[in-house]
């Protein structure tokens, strides 16, 4: 049996790991899925330092020391660490933006690397969440700011909490799905949704302002198969235009976040580097036959009044009740399956958290390879086959498998264990 990492009582002491882990785990409590870490004061105004720090965008006209100020009072939501995640988050935390929240279900792995530039070998070698490998640079590169990671898949069920109190959510995710969901989440709440995509050498980006403009299920469709057609699992994607999107979508951040909103871009973009073409066109407004967009009110200068919110989540769930239909994706009694962007990989989801340490000693009496870190233990299979448990979730990565069935198929071998209570199934 070979291993990537040596048992420990303590995972964050794991031999290779824990140096870098410690930068990671900061002392604190081990974070896992909805737990969260912060760092600094938010919220803070800024001093003397800042303005050096801060200088050469302050010197920008548009922005001055009074958008820095905002700028540093600011909070934000980023949906999904990958590519375009990580990018709006280094453009954010340098910026200075006071509160950065940052999701995301993934761990890293060497095909990140080529594209995604928060991420270096030594986390994937690891397989560290992306949440957690891109909050613990973010610090690095800016200490002075509060960053919350949450290591989870965003769903109807935590969607509105994880958009509670930002004034911006920026899209860094890599499939309609999540988009969708997180748009009308954000119209519900009157918060502003930074749209962007990239696939191939193409890429997309819009401002999507409630109470402005049209809704991305307006702009898109509201067919998540067919807007997911064409993702970079099948195309591939090269980094120049995650970089070109990230730019579009942080610049327009700046813009919001410093309180110069009449600069807002007010266009859709689609752009291609290879080969090279640019489309720009006027966003629509809200429709008036969308129950998302059509009622949705415009973002308060300052926060958004309790009752307002409260009112748009209400519509948003009736909304949910009404379109509620049965899952066209397979399931195996209480497992939720999903195949993920990108490569063969399929993410199943059950109702209760799994035990991570029972599972480990199966899999290494299997002669499985095991990697283990404080947030997921991930073991190989001598079929090729790999498992990706998260601690604390009943979530559950299947990569090597033709499709949702099959990946369900194992995680029900692996758990159907005579003798091991509490390991099975429903
Ligand atoms: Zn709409």
């Amino acid at each position: 049996m070979r291993e990537e990492a040596c048992m420990a009582d303590d995972p964050a002491k794991e031999c290779g790991m824990a140096e870098h882990i410690a930068g990671l785990t900061n002392g604190s409590e081990q974070t896992a899925a909805g737990r969260q870490k912060e760092t600094a004061e938010p919220g803070r105004s800024a001093d003397r330092t800042d303005m050096e720090r801060y200088s050469r965008q302050i010197r920008f006209a548009p922005i001055g020391p009074e958008g820095q100020r905002r700028l540093l009072e600011a909070s934000v939501l980023i949906v999904g660490a990958g590519a375009l995640g990580a990018s709006l988050a280094q453009h954010m935390a340098r910026a200075g933006v006071g509160r950065i929240r940052i999701v995301d279900r993934d761990f890293v792995e060497p095909s990140n690397l080529q594209r995604q530039t928060l991420f270096d070998e030594e986390d994937a070698r690891l397989a560290l969440p992306k949440a957690a490998a891109a909050a613990a640079k973010l610090r690095r590169i800016n200490s002075g700011i509060a960053i919350e990671e949450h290591v989870a898949d965003v769903t109807s069920a935590n969607a509105a909490a994880l958009a509670e109190g930002v004034q911006l959510v920026l899209d860094g995710t890599d499939n309609a799905a999540t988009r969708l969901l997180m748009s009308d989440v954000c119209f519900a709440l009157g918060i502003p949704f930074l749209y962007g995509g990239a696939v191939g050498a193409s890429g997309m980006s819009a401002a999507l302002v409630p109470g402005e403009t049209a809704c991305l299920r307006c702009l898109i469709g509201g067919d998540q198969e067919a807007a997911d057609a064409g993702t970079c699992e099948t195309e591939g994607v090269i980094s120049p235009i995650v970089e070109l999107v990230a730019a579009l979508q942080a610049a327009e951040a700046l813009k919001w976040l410093t309180g110069r909103r009449e600069s807002l871009r007010r266009t859709w973009i689609s752009a291609s580097l290879w080969p090279s073409e640019w489309r720009e066109w006027r966003l629509p407004g809200p429709s008036r036959d969308c129950a998302v967009c059509g009622r949705a009110k415009p973002p308060a200068e300052s926060g958004l009044p309790m009752e307002r919110a409260e009112a748009g989540l209400k519509r948003l769930a009736v909304r949910e009740e009404a379109s509620a239909a049965p899952s066209p994706r397979p399931t195996a009694g209480p497992i939720r399956a999903a195949v993920l962007c990108g490569r063969d990989t399929v993410q199943l989801t059950l109702d209760h958290p799994l035990p991570l340490e029972r599972i480990e000693e199966r899999l290494r009496a299997d002669g499985c390879i095991i990697t283990r870190n404080p947030w997921l233990i991930r073991a190989e299979t001598g079929d090729g086959r790999r498992f990706v448990v998260f601690r604390g979730e009943g979530r559950v990565l299947v990569q090597g498998v033709s499709d949702a069935e099959e990946a369900v198929r194992g995680l029900t071998e692996l758990l159907h264990q005579p003798n091991e209570e509490g390991v099975t199934v429903r």
